[in-house]
């Protein structure tokens, strides 16, 4: 079975600048209603307030890792689903 990843945002920590977006806009966007990032509903799990966790194939891992890498506030975690 093919490896899969899951991603966690915390959106709390999150202050929707964007970069996650513009570094991987396969998996991240900004939600419309509070301005801060989610996990897009193609591979999204679950989005609160709080956090926006989705599920993603291995194929997306290094685009997703750019963003942990550049989130200014480390609001993004990848971890193996
Ligand atoms: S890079 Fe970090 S702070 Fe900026 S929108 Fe994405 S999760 Fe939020």
């Amino acid at each position: 079975m093919p490896a899969r990843y899951r991603v966690i945002i915390d959106r709390d920590a999150c202050i929707g600048c964007e970069v996650a977006e513009n570094h991987c806009p396969e998996i991240f966007m900004l939600s419309d209603g509070d301005g801060k990032c989610r996990v897009k509903p193609r591979y999204e799990a679950r989005t609160n307030d709080a956090v926006s966790i989705g599920i993603i194939p291995e194929s997306l891992l290094r685009c997703a890792e750019e963003a942990v890498e550049a989130c200014p506030v480390s609001a993004i975690v990848i971890e193996p689903s």
